[in-house]
This record gives structure tokens, C-alpha cells and sequence, in this order.
């Protein structure tokens, strides 16, 4: 028997084939598009906005042991901070793994941060999911599904829509690429959940090859680059993988993203005392980024069980970003969000024993 295969994994182009192949005109793969990915639909059996030709088609190869199956992401947990203003969800998947997905409100506007894979293959030393090793990449449905639930929050609980989304959840984004890649051109198809390419970021530890064509397919999404060390050796203490790429590559690797796509690069670095955080450091890293347009995002660190490091203090901290300023770069702090209930970056970890099904 053919492996069943998610629906939502399917592009639109793909969806079209599949009514094709089964002899149902291909005008009928909108209503199917748009229930899938902009009503977030849990179930398609009697569907109001369904002709019979595509219900019937549903009816046979959707479901149980057919062809097809819905990503539908279980809520197994929720968690909510004391500010209110961040969510994390524990979201189970088909075959039992569960990942973490946030939802934060900024101004009344909300931001999604999805995961990629669960778990994490890269290692940063100071990351929980790092700490806790690969263990599978999201299919492309897996990664839409979570931009499903949070949109299905969003309107029963708010009676809004999502504004802005960041590949920041676990997971290294282009470790995953072309999953990742099919998961977002849905995400912003007009006809689906519609979330503009804009207001789309993709975050990535630094893998050149994959930041290279992510420039050379022109992909219309933010790039931010996690760098958090201005010399190899800081940054390899911190990012095994940097002895792979080396930041001199990634710094060209970022250089030649800007100059192609002539756009802003977003560079981010975790401030941690004693590590990373000096007034030198602040200067080398200054330099290294001269003459690349970046907006350089702070984000003082924040606790995982693995790493024995603590955050920079206020002052210090403040110091590192008026040199980076004075230098004429863009550099604010990220605002600190979920830390009570550790849906922080770098928190998001699934435990051992619930990720045992
Ligand atoms: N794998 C991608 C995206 C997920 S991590 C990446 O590394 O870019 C999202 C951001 O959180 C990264 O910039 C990462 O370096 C940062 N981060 C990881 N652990 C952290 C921690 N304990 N405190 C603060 N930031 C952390
Ligand atoms: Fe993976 Fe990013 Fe965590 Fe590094 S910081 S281990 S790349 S999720």
C-alpha cells in the first residue's frame, strides 16, 4: 500500500494533480485550498462550502487508512505567562513526537514562532533544544499546521489574524530546506492563510550553502543570521557547527546576501556575561559587520538547564549596543517574552518523558 500522505503537504499545483488524476476538474482545488489553509478546517466530511464532485472525492481518499490525511496538530499543553501576553502550545504530531509553538502579542498585534524539526541538530551549547539533539525534521504540513492552530486561537479567542511570523521555534530552518521553503510559499499564498512574505523571518545558526541559494532563489522572507561571536574562536565555543562554516564564509556568505537581494540582513547575538559581551568584542564585531546593511537584535540570555552561563547586566549590555550604535549599525534589544513559563529563545524543549509515546 502508498504510504498516506498529508494534504496539507500538498502544493496548490500538487492538489490540482491529485483532482486531475481522479478525474475532478481542477476549478474545484480552491474551495479545497481554502478550507485546508484560510478556514484552518479540522475535518472536510460534510463540508457546507463542498460541490458534490470534490466532496465525494473527499470522501474517498481522505481519512482514515485512504490516501490523504488532515495535519491536524494536537494541543496536548498550554501554557500562559503572567503578563498575558505569550502562549506556548505543546503540539502533538501523528506519530507521538510533540513540538512547541509561541504565540506572543505585541500591541495588540500577535507574532507566531514556529518550530522547524524537533529538536535540533546544531548543538549551540547554550540553546535547550540544542541540548537536546536532533531527533526528526517537520514536514512541510507539520510546520503549516502550527500556523493553523494559532490562527484558530486567534479567532476564536481574539477575533484577529496573524500578523507576523518567525522561524525561531526548535529547529535549525535550513537544515530543513525544502520543507521548510514549501511550508512558507503556502503560508503566504493569497488564497491560503495569506501571511505576507514581509513580515516573514527565517532564522538561521549560519549554514552557508543553504543561506547561498536561499539568496539565489531570491526567497522574499527576512533573513536573520544568529552569530553571537566576532571571532572563530568565540563563535565555534558556542556554535559547533561554526567549525563547519566558518564565520569568515558566513560573514561572506551574508555580504553577498545583501548585495544580491539589497536588502537587511538581521543579525543575532546572545549576550552572555563573561562570553560574548565585552566592550573589545562589541568593536571587532562593529568591524566585521562594516559596510553590510544589518539591524543587529540583542537578546541578554536566557536560562536552559544545560548551560552553566548567565545573561550580560543591564549596564553592560547597554554599553555593547551604544558601541555597535555609535558605529552607525542598527541595534536594538529583543524584547524579553514567555520567560516564566520558558517559551524564551532557546527555551523550547520538549521533555524526555512526553516525548516518549
Ligand atoms: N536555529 C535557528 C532558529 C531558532 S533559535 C537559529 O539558531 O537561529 C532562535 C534564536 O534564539 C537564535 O538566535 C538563538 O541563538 C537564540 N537562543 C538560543 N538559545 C538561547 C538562550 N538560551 N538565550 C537567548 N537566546 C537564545
Ligand atoms: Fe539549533 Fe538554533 Fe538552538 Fe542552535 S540556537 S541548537 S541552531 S535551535
Amino acid at each position: 500500500m502508498v504510504e498516506p500522505r498529508s494534504l496539507h503537504d500538498l502544493s496548490y499545483r500538487e492538489i490540482e494533480d491529485a483532482l486531475r488524476a481522479d478525474d475532478v476538474k481542477i476549478v474545484h482545488a480552491k474551495k479545497l485550498w481554502r478550507q485546508l489553509h484560510r478556514e484552518a478546517a479540522e475535518d472536510l466530511t460534510a463540508c457546507d462550502h463542498f460541490l458534490p464532485p470534490l466532496q465525494q472525492w473527499v470522501d474517498h481518499n481522505v481519512g482514515t487508512e485512504k490516501t490523504y490525511f488532515l495535519d491536524h496538530l494536537q494541543p496536548v499543553d498550554e501554557q500562559r505567562s503572567s503578563d498575558g501576553l505569550t502562549r506556548k502550545y505543546l503540539l502533538k504530531l501523528r506519530d507521538g513526537q510533540t513540538i512547541e509553538t509561541v504565540l506572543m502579542a505585541y500591541d495588540g498585534r500577535f507574532t507566531a514562532c514556529v518550530s522547524t524539526q524537533v529538536g535540533c541538530a546544531m548543538g549551540c551549547v547554550f540553546c535547550a533544544t540544542g541540548q537536546m539533539g536532533f531527533i526528526r525534521h517537520l514536514r512541510p504540513g507539520e510546520i503549516i499546521g502550527q500556523v493553523l492552530h494559532v490562527q484558530r486561537v486567534l479567532r476564536q479567542d481574539f477575533g484577529k489574524k496573524l500578523r507576523n511570523l518567525v522561524m525561531m521555534g526548535m529547529g535549525e530552518p535550513l537544515h530543513n530546506y525544502d520543507s521548510v521553503m514549501a511550508a512558507l510559499t503556502t503560508i503566504s499564498d493569497t488564497r491560503g492563510p495569506s501571511l505576507s512574505p514581509q513580515r516573514i523571518t527565517v532564522s538561521t545558526v549560519g549554514l552557508v550553502p543553504a543561506i547561498n541559494r536561499f539568496a539565489e532563489e531570491k526567497r522574499p522572507y527576512n533573513l536573520a543570521v544568529s552569530l553571537h561571536g566576532a571571532s572563530e574562536d568565540q563563535r565555534s565555543a558556542l556554535i559547533p557547527i561554526s567549525k563547519k562554516w566558518p564565520i569568515e564564509q558566513l560573514i561572506a556568505a551574508c555580504r553577498s546576501y545583501a548585495t544580491m537581494t539589497n536588502r537587511k540582513i538581521f543579525i543575532q547575538w546572545t549576550l552572555i556575561a563573561g562570553k560574548n559581551d565585552s566592550l573589545e568584542i562589541a568593536q571587532q564585531l562593529s568591524s566585521l559587520l562594516q559596510g553590510i546593511n544589518v539591524h543587529i537584535n540583542l537578546i541578554p540570555l536566557n536560562i536552559t538547564d544545560g548551560y552553566a552561563g548567565t545573561a550580560t547586566a543591564n549596564k553592560a549590555a547597554q554599553q555593547f549596543q551604544r558601541i555597535l550604535r555609535d558605529a552607525g549599525h542598527a541595534c536594538t534589544f529583543r524584547q524579553r517574552r514567555g520567560i516564566d513559563v520558558a517559551a524564551g529563545c532557546g527555551q523550547l524543549r520538549v521533555e524526555k518523558k512526553e516525548r516518549v509515546s
